[in-house]
This record gives C-alpha cells, sequence and structure tokens, in this order.
C-alpha cells in the first residue's frame, strides 16, 4: 500500500464527523429542493480536470447541497412512506461500503451473504411460509416485485399450453404502480378489480369469472397487497389465497410497505392467508428501519425462482471448494452485481434484537391511533376513513384541492414539516385529502398537534 496520507486520514475524520453529527441531531430542519440553476449556481464546476479537492467538494454538499434534500427519517415527515433507519444500521451501512463486497456469489460474498440470510431467516418467520422458503434482498420493492413476477410468468410458461401466450395477472386499482409498471416490463396484461378499499376472495371470484376464455388462458397470476401504499388497507389475503389454490393461480403478496407489520403482535391477525402465498414483497427500508436501498423478495419455493432468474455463467464454475459453494443471491432476483444491502439490517438486528423491531413497530401503529383520535377532537378536521396501519386519511373541513397544496408548501418552506395530500376514492369522484404515514418511532404526539393546528 501507499503510504499513509495525512489528508486522507483528515477526509476520514471530517467524513466520520459528519455522520456521527448527522446520526445524532434530531432537531434538524426539513432541506427542500433547489431548482438545477440555482444549485449550479450555488456549486460551480466541480468536476474538472485536476479536480476541486475532497474538503471543498465536501464544504459545498455540506452547505448546500445536503441542504436541498429531505431527510427521509425526520418525525415530522409523514409524507409517502418515509423511514427511520436505525443508527447501528446506518453504521453498518458505512462498514458494508467499506467492505467491498460483491453480493452476487457465496464465492465472493459469503461472509456478508452469511448475515443476510440471517437477518432474511427472522423475515421468513414473520410470514409463516413453509419450511423451504426462503428470500433474498433486493433494490426495492420495484425490483422484488418484478423477480416475483418473472418467477411467476416462467413457471406457467413451462406448461407447452402457455407457451405462446401473453401472460394476465389481476390486482386492484389499491395496488402499488409498481406493479403496473413492472407488468410492462415483462410485457402482461393487468386487469384492475375496481376497488381501493379491502380487495376480498368474492371480488376476485367475480373478476375471474367475468373473464373471456383467452383471457381466463392468459391468467396466471394474482396480486394482493398486504398494506396499501397510500390507506395501509390489508387485501383478503386468506379469501384470495382459496381461490388461487382452487384457480391455480400464483399468488404474489406485495407488501413493501405493511411487511414490517407482520413483527406486530397486535396486527399480526390481518395478514391471516400471508403463509399461503407463493412469493411476498417486503421493503425492509420502508418499515423494518434500514437504510437505502434494502427490499426483499421471498419465494414459497425458491428453486423456481433459481430456474427463472440464474445467469449461469460458464466461468463460475471453477470454484471447487466447499467454502465456495453456497447460496448465490444472483440466482433469485433480477440482478447479478450487487450490494450486500441486508448486511445493515443483520447488523441492527443483531445489536438490538427484534423485540425492540416489534416495539417499534408498535409504536407507529400507536401514533396511527393518537393522529385518529386528535383528528375526532379537533373541529376542524375530519378521518376519511379509520387509520389502517400507520396510515391515516383526514380533511381539513372545507378545504380546497389547492388549499392542501398552499399548506403542504408553507410548511415544508419552513423547514418545519413534510405532509402531503392524496387522494382518495369517494363513489366515483377522487378526493384531495391529508395523509399521515408515521415509521419513525420518535415521531411525538406534540409532532402531530402542531401539525394539525398549522391547518387553520
Ligand atoms: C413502496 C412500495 C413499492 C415500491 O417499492 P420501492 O422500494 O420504492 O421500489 C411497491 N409496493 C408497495 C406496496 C409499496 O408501498
Amino acid at each position: 500500500m501507499h503510504k499513509i496520507d495525512i489528508e486522507l486520514v483528515e477526509m476520514t475524520m471530517d467524513v466520520m464527523k459528519y455522520a456521527i453529527d448527522r446520526l445524532s441531531s434530531t432537531q434538524s430542519k426539513i432541506g427542500k429542493p433547489k431548482s438545477e440553476a440555482k444549485l449550479k449556481e450555488l456549486i460551480g464546476e466541480t468536476v474538472t480536470g485536476k479536480g476541486v479537492g475532497g474538503e471543498y467538494a465536501f464544504n459545498l454538499w455540506k452547505k448546500h447541497l445536503m441542504k436541498a434534500t429531505v431527510p427521509v427519517d425526520h418525525p415530522r415527515n409523514l409524507a409517502f412512506v418515509p423511514a427511520s433507519p436505525t443508527r447501528a444500521s446506518i453504521m453498518f451501512d458505512l462498514v458494508t461500503s467499506a467492505s467491498s463486497i460483491h453480493g452476487a456469489y457465496w464465492m465472493e460474498g459469503a461472509g456478508g451473504i452469511f448475515c443476510e440470510n440471517e437477518a432474511m431467516r427472522w423475515i421468513v418467520s414473520l410470514t409463516g411460509l413453509p419450511e423451504g422458503a426462503f428470500g433474498v434482498f433486493t433494490s426495492g420493492g420495484t425490483a422484488a416485485n418484478l423477480s416475483a413476477m418473472v418467477t411467476a410468468r416462467e413457471h406457467w410458461r413451462k406448461n407447452d399450453a402457455f407457451k405462446r401466450e401473453k401472460g394476465l395477472i389481476i390486482t386492484s386499482i389499491g395496488a402499488h404502480s409498481s406493479i403496473k409498471a413492472m407488468a410492462k416490463v415483462i410485457d402482461v396484461d393487468v386487469l384492475l378489480v375496481d376497488t381501493e378499499d379491502r380487495l376480498r376472495g368474492e371480488e376476485l371470484q367475480n373478476a375471474i369469472k367475468n373473464l373471456t376464455e383467452s383471457e381466463r388462458k392468459r391468467l396466471f397470476s394474482v396480486v394482493a397487497t398486504g398494506g396499501t401504499t397510500n390507506a395501509g388497507i390489508i387485501d383478503d389475503l386468506k379469501g384470495i389465497a382459496a381461490i388461487c389454490e382452487k384457480e391455480n393461480l400464483w399468488f404474489h403478496i406485495d407488501a413493501a410497505y405493511g411487511g414490517g407489520a407482520l413483527a406486530a403482535d397486535s396486527v399480526r391477525h390481518l395478514f391471516n392467508g400471508i403463509e399461503k402465498a407463493d412469493s411476498i414483497t417486503i421493503d425492509p427500508h420502508k418499515w423494518m428501519f434500514s437504510p437505502y436501498d434494502c427490499g426483499a423478495v421471498i419465494y414459497k419455493n425458491p428453486e423456481l425462482a433459481k430456474q427463472a432468474h440464474s445467469q449461469e455463467g460458464s466461468y463460475l464454475d471453477i470454484f471447487k471448494d466447499e467454502g465456495s459453494q453456497g447460496f448465490n443471491p444472483t440466482d433469485y432476483q433480477i440482478q447479478l452485481t450487487r450490494r450486500v444491502r441486508g448486511l445493515p439490517l443483520w447488523f441492527s438486528l443483531a445489536t438490538h434484537g427484534t423485540d425492540r423491531y416489534k416495539e417499534a413497530v408498535e409504536r407507529g401503529l400507536e401514533l396511527a391511533q393518537i393522529a385518529g383520535k386528535l383528528i375526532t377532537e379537533d373541529p376542524n378536521v375530519e378521518l376519511v376513513r379509520e387509520p389502517s396501519l400507520s396510515c391515516v386519511l383526514y380533511r381539513r373541513i372545507g378545504w380546497q384541492p389547492e388549499d392542501y397544496t398552499n399548506w403542504t408548501y408553507e410548511n415544508h418552506r419552513k423547514g418545519f414539516a413534510l405532509v402531503t395530500p392524496t387522494k382518495w376514492k369517494n363513489g366515483d369522484t377522487f378526493e384531495t385529502v391529508s395523509r399521515f404515514c408515521f415509521i419513525n418511532p420518535d415521531t411525538t404526539e406534540q409532532d402531530i398537534k402542531l401539525i394539525l393546528d398549522s391547518m387553520v
């Protein structure tokens, strides 16, 4: 190696100090984007022939660029699906980077993949899937859904009768946009059952009954949602499972957001039927307190995923010793070269224990109930529906869509809170309403009160 470079040591200390400051600060403001032109004006040229130097570039980051990002873990960031990575997981994300591990093959990544698999075993145990079920960490829910849909389609196409058929899947309008987007990627059609509320077995059965003969032939999978992103609604997994079994359809459950709630005893029963799934998506970077990015796809029969995804490069057959043989994450999802992105989760689970995860998820559920109560007591606002998982939809009585937009903008401008409106289907029309999604267990009742009080 080269002699130790004093500048490099200083840079390392600076970066560590930044990371520690960022991890320990609880009162940070919520950053806000600026236009690209405005950022360019502030930053100037940074990628040049000779470089501008790490210290200079890092100062630009701290002074301007970092402030033009929205911290997803802020306790008053309740927009979309926020996040709240544990300190242990963030610290181990740094270790993951520093260790330069290629996470596609056991041969190169054994130590890291071993840890990922320990964490995965816990996640799989939450689902109640039978012995033999297993999964792999992906870049997120979208990649997990895609990996599962490819597996389902390839499995279906093993039958000569379907080799040349274009596939069809059924889901509901409550499903996440990534289901439709990934259906495009694999060129299958999607039939949407017209309910944003809980998709029930009978509705699915009716949808199947109404298919033409050729559509029925093309139907190979049903996608249910285990916690809709918009409202936290869990489909009737048990009823849907029974129909999938009867109709011989692949049953995928997208629990990217809601999956964390499998750890919470108070709501676990709402997921009954999940143990019948053929595949499940869960995003540890949403409600399992992992840093971005970390999704997971789990299969009842991982061998089917391997048949669909294994890339089998001929240059991979050279490793003969026993230690190099093992679980190859690349075989079970779409990506080859990959970060061992389950490693931070493993370290955090090992540090805190799974009980703490249960408690942290229960707190998110409790915050939704607290918000529901505060909304009921406040004459300015009313619930659109009862809180479900950690999502709360409510309206400010008398507000028009632009009032919500202005309010969101004002709170964000002040660095106070990020709460964004959404739409909820009300009869035949879509109503603009306000929405909370709780993930961060450090959000307080006072935070919620202050946000509601700002709706004057
Ligand atoms: C967030 C989400 C996704 C997409 O996951 P990414 O990690 O953003 O790719 C898919 N499905 C549901 C239900 C989600 O909430």
